[in-house]
C-alpha cells in the first residue's frame, strides 16, 4: 500500500512525514458539486484519512459537463449527489473513510462537524453558507478555504483563525461578491484551476507546512488571460464580529438564516421545514398519485411532476420547487400538496 502515495512522498515537502500526518486528517467538504467533487477526488487519492461530504442537491444531466464524479446513471436515477459521490470516491480509494451527508448546511450541523475536523472545504453555491462555515471556523479553531467560480472565472482565499483576515473582514473591501451563475454559466477549466488552488493549500494545511501557505487572495479569468493575487493582511478588522476582540458570530445567529432559498442558476426555490422531519415517501407517493401527474421514488427522495412545476421531497422534509424562482408562489405549490 506505501507504492500507492509514492510519487506523493518523493514530492520533498511532503515526504513520509506529511504524508503519516494527511493519513490521519478529517476533512469536511461543503457541497458535492463541481468544486466538491474536484476536491473530493483529488483528497481521497492524496490519501486523506477520513472525509466528510455534505450536499444538498441530486445529480442532473447538466451537471455531467464539470463535475467529475457522476455518470449518466446518476443523472437517470437522480441519485443524491452525496451519496453518488460516495460511491465513486469508495471505488477510487477504499481506505478512506467516507461520509456522506444528504442535507442542507445548516447551523447546528455545521457546529457539529467543525468540532471534529482539522479543515472546512467550500464547495457551496451561495454566499450564506460561506459567512456560516466562516463563522464556525473562527469559534472552532478550523481552518477552511474558499473558493466559486463563474463563467471563465474563479476565486479562492485561505482563513486561518487568529492568523489571516476572515472572509467577513473582506466584505466591501475586495470584490467577493457578484458571482452568479445563474446568467453567466461556467466552463469546466475554472473549476479545475480553483480546486487546484483549494487542494494545494490543502494539502500544505494537511502535511502541516503553513510556511508554504499562499496569504493572497487569488482571482483570475482564464478566458480573459487575466490573473491576480491580493495581500490581503492589512484588512484584517479588530472590530470584526467574526474574527475580532469582541465576537458575536452573527452569521451563526438563528434571525440571520433563510429557511426559504432561490438556488443559483436553477429556476428552483428550496423550502426547509423548520426543524427535520421524517416522510414517509411511500405514503406520500400514494397521495401524490392521486393528485395526477408523474411520481418517481428512489429510497432517498420522491420527485413529483405536475406539468406547470415539478418538486422533490426529500426524507428529510426538505423540498425543491422546480420551475419558478418565486419563493410565495413555491411556498403555495408546497403547502397545496404537502398542507
Ligand atoms: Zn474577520
Amino acid at each position: 500500500m506505501k507504492d500507492r502515495y509514492s510519487r506523493q512522498m518523493l514530492f520533498p515537502p511532503i515526504g513520509n512525514g506529511g504524508q503519516e500526518k494527511i493519513s490521519r486528517k478529517h476533512v469536511l467538504i461543503i457541497g458535492a458539486g463541481a468544486l466538491g467533487s474536484a476536491n473530493a477526488e483529488a483528497l481521497v487519492r492524496a490519501g486523506i484519512g477520513q472525509l466528510t461530504i455534505v450536499d444538498r442537491d441530486y445529480v442532473e444531466w447538466s451537471n455531467l459537463q464539470r463535475q467529475q464524479l457522476y455518470t449518466e446513471q446518476d443523472a437517470e436515477k437522480r441519485l443524491p449527489k452525496a451519496i453518488a459521490a460516495k460511491n465513486r470516491l469508495t471505488a477510487i480509494n477504499s481506505t478512506v473513510k467516507i461520509a456522506a451527508v444528504i442535507a442542507d448546511a445548516s447551523v447546528p450541523e455545521l457546529e457539529e462537524w467543525a468540532q471534529n475536523v482539522d479543515l472546512i472545504m467550500d464547495a457551496t453555491d451561495n454566499f450564506e453558507t460561506r459567512m456560516m462555515i466562516n463563522d464556525v471556523s473562527q469559534k472552532y479553531h478550523v481552518p477552511w478555504i474558499y473558493g466559486a467560480c463563474v463563467g471563465s472565472y474563479g476565486i479562492s482565499y485561505t482563513i486561518i483563525p487568529d492568523k489571516t483576515p476572515c472572509l467577513a473582514c473582506l466584505l466591501g473591501s475586495v470584490p467577493l461578491g457578484g458571482l452568479t451563475c445563474d446568467t453567466a454559466g461556467i466552463i469546466s477549466p475554472a473549476v479545475t484551476m480553483v480546486a487546484a488552488y483549494q487542494m494545494t493549500e490543502g494539502l500544505k494545511i494537511l502535511a502541516g507546512d503553513l510556511e508554504a501557505l499562499r496569504n493572497r487572495l487569488v482571482s483570475f479569468d482564464l478566458w480573459k488571460n487575466q490573473f491576480s493575487a491580493i495581500k490581503v493582511d492589512p484588512l484584517k478588522k479588530g472590530d470584526c464580529p467574526s474574527c475580532g476582540k469582541m465576537r458575536s458570530y452573527p452569521f451563526l445567529a438563528f434571525e440571520n438564516q433563510t429557511k426559504t432559498a432561490v438556488l443559483c442558476g436553477r429556476d428552483t426555490v428550496q423550502i426547509r421545514p423548520p426543524s427535520p422531519v421524517v416522510r414517509d415517501l411511500a405514503a406520500l407517493e400514494k397521495v401524490l398519485l392521486n393528485q395526477g401527474g408523474t411520481v418517481h421514488r428512489n429510497p432517498y427522495l420522491l420527485s413529483y411532476d405536475a406539468g406547470s412545476h415539478r418538486m422533490v421531497i426529500f426524507k428529510d422534509g426538505r423540498v425543491l420547487v422546480h420551475g419558478t424562482k418565486d419563493l410565495s408562489e413555491a411556498k403555495s405549490f408546497y403547502h397545496k400538496l404537502l398542507g
